[in-house]
């Protein structure tokens, strides 16, 4: 199937999940693009697709800038920072994106906030939770959440959107509900939050089912990923 085949496939699915769980309309699909060329997101982009995630800085800004130029991007484009942070790159992240889903820690809340450009809008971001507290995993626990919440709804040029987390093989039903759970309670405190990031290619429908607001889906729409040509 084609990359546009592919998003309407996902988008189907979507919607199916949606009637499936009473969550009609309330599902967004982000398309992860990392490793793949720009060829790939012009054909994502004729198929309306306009929310492109990725994960290594040099290769997204490169991107972001040959999108802006080309001729085929006639809309903007909404790109979404999700891989790790090292306080090294937070200055091209802060200038470059829209959002920034991989947020766990207040130096690098900090330094986005400081680096922000001023005539940009507010960076959209949500706090990277580590829910199955396996260390290779980047995220904070969620009982350190409420204190690094509080300190990124103080600053300035970031908007605090919610929580995004990348679950664990065959564990979904153990740990989605406990980030909706986490993200309700948030809610409380921060009645504005509206993002719960969750939810892969292989684990999307049980993430619509706990909630998720946006799905990251990569695989599914542009195919296996070639790590052997990549410098990082
Ligand atoms: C790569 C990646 C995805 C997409 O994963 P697929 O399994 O290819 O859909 C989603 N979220 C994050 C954080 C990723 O790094």
């Amino acid at each position: 199937m084609s990359i546009e085949q592919q998003i309407q496939s996902i988008r189907n699915q979507i919607a199916e999940s949606e009637h499936r769980y009473h969550r009609q309309g309330q599902v967004k699909l982000l398309a992860v693009s990392k490793t793949k060329p720009l060829s790939a997101i012009e054909q994502a982009y004729h198929a309306g697709q306009r929310s492109f995630g990725e994960n290594y800085v040099q290769e997204a800004v490169d991107k972001i800038q040959a999108a802006a130029q080309s001729s085929w991007c006639q809309q903007p484009l909404e790109w979404h920072f999700i891989g790790p942070l090292q306080s090294n790159k937070t200055r091209l992240v802060a200038e470059h994106f829209d959002w920034v889903q991989t947020v766990d820690r207040a130096k690098i809340a900090q330094r986005l906030n400081d680096q922000r450009p001023s005539h940009r809008p507010a960076l959209n971001i949500c706090i990277q939770v580590n829910i199955s507290h396996e260390e290779s995993k980047s995220g904070i626990d969620l009982n350190q959440l409420s204190t690094l919440a509080e300190l990124i709804s103080k600053l300035p040029n970031l908007k605090f959107r919610g929580l995004m987390t990348i679950g664990s093989k065959g564990k979904a039903s153990e740990e989605f509900p406990l980030m909706q759970h986490a993200f309700h309670h948030l809610k409380n405190d921060y009645p504005e939050l509206d993002t719960l990031s969750m939810g892969m290619t292989d684990d999307m429908p049980q993430a619509i089912a706990y909630g998720s607001t946006l799905v990251r889906i990569g695989t599914a729409i542009f195919g296996e990923r070639d790590y052997s040509q990549q410098h990082h």
